[in-house]
């Protein structure tokens, strides 16, 4: 008569350990140093070492939108001295261009995104291109640096398919008052959030057992 017991299946379908050991690393380097070369240097290699291996991701946090581009946290600092967000870039999808006031790394996990920098010009303020546009490819790991600009457009590389990258930011970025740009400069307010109401659970390790 008795069914056999039967648990729900609550187990993750991707090992989230490396996203645990990612935000313990970063944690640490910034109870370590304030010196913004530094964060951006070692912070970029364990963003490296995070993007270099694409299965740890859930794929709640991976799944596009058709209306835009999603931003979905995956963690924040308990004293909000950074967050890690996944950006999953439907076909074609961009951002506005607009500024991050804080610092910036971003490392792309899943296909490629092309990002374009600019700095207001002298006399009137439009904005004109700082450089080229770059291509992002997979793996590969970039810096924002508000000492140097930090006002670009991104978007995804692919018209056919879905691209994603982690960004790691020095504060809670969902909540930065910052601005997105006309190319005129005329600035507008903007305040991101995010996508998601629930965080992934990096720390249940009986299931890591
Ligand atoms: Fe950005």
């Amino acid at each position: 008569m008795n069914a056999p017991t039967s648990f729900p299946d609550t187990v993750p379908a991707v090992d989230t350990a490396p996203l645990r050991r990612f935000v313990s690393d970063f944690a640490a380097l910034l109870d370590s140093t304030d010196d913004l070369d530094v964060i951006l240097d070692r912070g970029g290699a364990l963003l490296a070492r995070l993007v270099a291996r694409d299965t740890w991701l859930p794929d709640e946090f991976a799944q596009p939108s058709l209306e835009r581009y999603q931003q979905y946290l995956l963690h924040c600092d308990s004293a909000e001295r950074f967050s890690v967000v996944s950006f999953v870039w439907g076909p074609g999808q961009a951002t506005p261009i607009h500024d991050h006031r804080v610092w910036g790394l971003v490392g792309v996990l899943r296909g490629a995104e092309k990002v374009q920098g600019f700095q207001p010009r002298d006399h009137d303020g439009a904005l004109v291109q700082q450089g080229p546009t770059r291509d992002l490819l997979e793996t590969e790991v970039e810096a924002i640096d508000p000492r140097e600009g930090d006002i670009h457009r991104v978007e995804n590389a692919h018209a056919d398919r879905t691209s994603i990258s982690i960004h790691v930011y020095g504060a809670n970025i969902g909540a930065v008052e910052r601005a997105t740009f006309r190319p005129n400069g005329e600035e507008r307010p903007f305040v991101s959030g995010y996508a998601n109401t629930t965080i992934p659970n990096i720390w249940d390790l009986s299931r890591t057992a």
